[in-house]
């Protein structure tokens, strides 16, 4: 089953950077006021985001940055500005709910959509659930709202197509998000590992999806706290540029680019 995958010619690792604003949406989505000790998230959209476009620009890589409805009333230059060096935007919440939303789910997930769109060059084509959470009608409205792909799920090694309802579409694509491990929140939020060993860890886990000619979706938060927004945490990202460059037949691609890919080649997926 694993072996039926087939990257483009010549590529042996496909790779997808990814950065989740997480700005005050968080706090304010929690009824904290995004000030003081809970200003993690404002430094999101002064420091951490703005780092992260020099970063990727510095070494060519198309990044996907996936940004709450809320985050982006906050900052709507800087997501235009996300925007105008290249960079793919998704959709990320409105509030960066983490609960059940219930009948409320298809307004926030139109109206964010509807704010992203306004600020875009195009509108966005890709979805990932804020803190994991997705209802049985999520995939639905946004495949009318005419979302290409979701990058939310944990139950696979590699890109599949959507099923709703029980079938398969060809049109829509599932990019997992599967790896607690190559997401910074659980380092910096719970085991507080220092970054020299978080890196390492990376370094590890890109050797081994490689060697199974595999995926890897990596995640970060811009913020400062529990998130990789800060100089030395984000350098430690730049290693790991740095470490997966070194190897032969990796290309890197935007979420929505890989989603393209699979949606194009979509027999050679589950
Ligand atoms: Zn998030």
């Amino acid at each position: 089953m694993k072996g039926a995958h087939r990257w483009p010619d010549g590529v042996r690792c496909v790779v997808c950077l990814t950065v989740d604003f997480d700005g005050p949406s968080h706090e304010t989505g929690r009824r904290l006021r995004p000030l003081g000790g809970h200003a993690h998230g404002r430094y999101s959209g002064r420091c951490g985001v703005p780092r992260y476009l020099d970063l990727f620009e510095k070494h060519g890589i198309p990044a996907t940055f996936y940004v709450p409805g809320y985050d982006a009333e906050c900052y709507p230059d800087l997501v235009r500005e996300i925007d105008r060096r290249g960079f793919e935007v998704g959709a990320h919440g409105y509030l960066h709910e983490a609960w059940e939303l219930g009948d409320e789910e298809e307004a926030l997930l139109v109206r964010s959509h509807d704010i992203l769109g306004g600020l875009l060059s195009r509108a966005p084509v890709g979805w990932r659930s804020p803190s994991g959470r997705k209802s049985a009608r999520t995939m639905r409205v946004l495949r009318e709202l005419g979302y290409r792909y979701d990058s939310s799920d944990k139950d696979y090694d590699l890109p599949y197509m959507v099923r709703i309802d029980g079938k398969r579409l060809d049109d829509m694509v599932e990019l997992p998000s599967s790896a607690y491990s190559l997401d910074d929140f659980p380092f910096y939020k719970f085991s507080m590992t220092p970054t020299s060993e978080v890196l390492e860890h990376w370094k590890q886990e890109f050797d081994a999806i490689y060697h199974e000619n595999g995926y890897f979706m990596h995640m970060v938060h811009p913020r400062s706290g529990w998130g990789s927004g800060t100089a030395a945490r984000a350098r430690a990202v730049e290693e790991l540029i740095r470490h997966i460059r070194r190897y032969e037949g990796v290309r890197f691609f935007s979420v929505a680019g890989l989603a393209e890919w699979v949606q194009a080649n979509h027999e050679h997926f589950e």
